[in-house]
């Protein structure tokens, strides 16, 4: 690559923090690379899917006691996206600039980062498999700069009714813009709503760095050109609605992020949501149904073994199932499998990895049995029927 140097490049400006990550192979005992604490937290939580030299790993934990971050190699099909919070407290606003109908402000922030869980995602079709919580949410607190856009109270006003995700997608929206614009990375900048003292709402983008390291700086002044950039890069991607590319998720919002931002300097009303598109994305059509699942297994069991989730052995092992009303019965091999996936955590998973496949009925539930008690409930019915029948007999004679 030639031109100037792209400031996220190689080397981690991050160094400058005193807290750092051991990454290691627990195979090999290996130390792979060393991540500063947000790199940590936001990428290497437990469970997460890490590349580290074209070479796929998982999380397998992460001590934060002694900073280290065990990995193992992995075969899995899924990325991991962190499901964060972003909470942000303005300090002190050192500059404000009008722009059109609004006004950006430069300020230092306090930003607390809280990382509740993450979700899978399939390689190459984006399917989301399934949400997994961490058991001890992680949070992040630093001190940076940003710039806070202030939203107009009317586009606030107009949005109301208006799903929760909206500002999240301006935010992404504006955020990917000042990437591009300020030549810097996801690593280097975040985005958030907040408000202020008096009540005003912001779109934040702040330093993903303690102290700060000047991109907003940077931002602030190329606002306006950020702004209109934005707008150019929704009406230039080749979506019809909306895209995780554009607005950063599969919603269809993308005339509504486009109308927020547009409003940013001249009035217009609100085009009305595309509720039928909406509602068709928000309906996950499944391939399986609890009814049928008996005949399907085999093919369930296939696709539980190309997604690479984490429970697709176990799936893959089970050679007999059965539907009883609203009820699956898993038939395992032993007591020490049955107790095993019995356990809460499991179990949970189990069943929200089932859902994402099935269709079920109100009430649906899992239930756990081995192969052994099933022969044996099959002993007693045939031995039952065995001395009805004798009965009968009898009682013929
Ligand atoms: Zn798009």
């Amino acid at each position: 690559m030639s031109g100037p140097s792209f400031p996220a490049g190689d080397y981690s400006l991050r160094n400058v923090d005193n807290e750092r990550y051991k990454v290691i192979n627990i195979d090999n005992e290996v130390v792979l690379t060393e991540s500063d604490k947000y790199q940590a937290y936001t990428q290497l939580y437990k469970g997460a899917i890490y590349m580290h030299d074209a070479i796929t790993y998982e999380v397998i934990d992460m001590n934060t006691k002694d900073k280290t971050i065990k990995v193992k190699e992995s075969h899995a099909n899924y990325y991991t996206v962190p499901l964060y919070g972003v909470d942000i407290e303005i300090l002190n606003v050192l500059k404000t600039q009008p722009y059109n109908k609004t006004q950006y402000k430069f300020a230092d922030l306090n930003v607390k980062t809280f990382i509740k869980g993450f979700k899978k995602v399939q390689f190459r079709n984006s399917q989301n498999l399934g949400f997994v919580e961490l058991e001890n949410p992680l949070k992040f607190e630093m001190e940076t700069e940003g710039v806070l856009l202030q939203i107009p109270k009317e586009i606030i006003e107009q949005l109301k009714d208006y799903f929760s995700d909206i500002y999240k997608e301006i935010a992404f929206t504006l955020e990917t813009s000042s990437q591009m614009i300020s030549m810097t990375s996801i690593n280097d900048i975040g985005s958030a709503k907040t408000i202020d003292e008096n009540k005003d709402a912001y779109i934040c983008i702040y330093d993903k760095y303690q102290g700060g390291l000047g991109f907003s700086e940077k931002i602030f002044i190329l606002m306006p050109q950020i702004i209109e950039n934005a707008t150019k890069m929704l009406k230039g991607c080749r979506c019809k609605i909306g895209c995780p590319a554009c607005i950063g998720t599969n919603n269809p919002d993308k005339e509504i992020v486009l109308w927020a931002l547009e409003n940013l300097s001249k009035d217009s009303r609100r085009p009305e949501f595309i509720q039928k598109e909406r509602e068709k994305q928000l309906v996950l059509t499944k391939e399986f149904n609890l009814e049928t699942l008996v005949e399907k297994w085999d093919a369930l069991k296939e696709k539980f073994v190309l997604s690479g989730e984490y429970l697709s052995s176990f799936i893959n092992n089970i050679e007999k199932i059965k539907v009883e009303n609203s009820n699956l019965i898993l038939f395992v091999k032993d007591n020490f499998t049955k107790s095993w996936i019995e356990d809460e955590n499991n179990l949970k998973q189990l069943k929200n990895s089932l859902l994402f496949y099935i269709e079920t009925p109100v009430g649906f539930n899992i239930i756990i049995k081995t192969e052994c008690q099933e022969n044996n409930e099959l002993e007693r019915k045939i031995n039952k029927r065995y001395k009805d029948m004798l009965k009968k007999t009898d009682e013929n004679k």
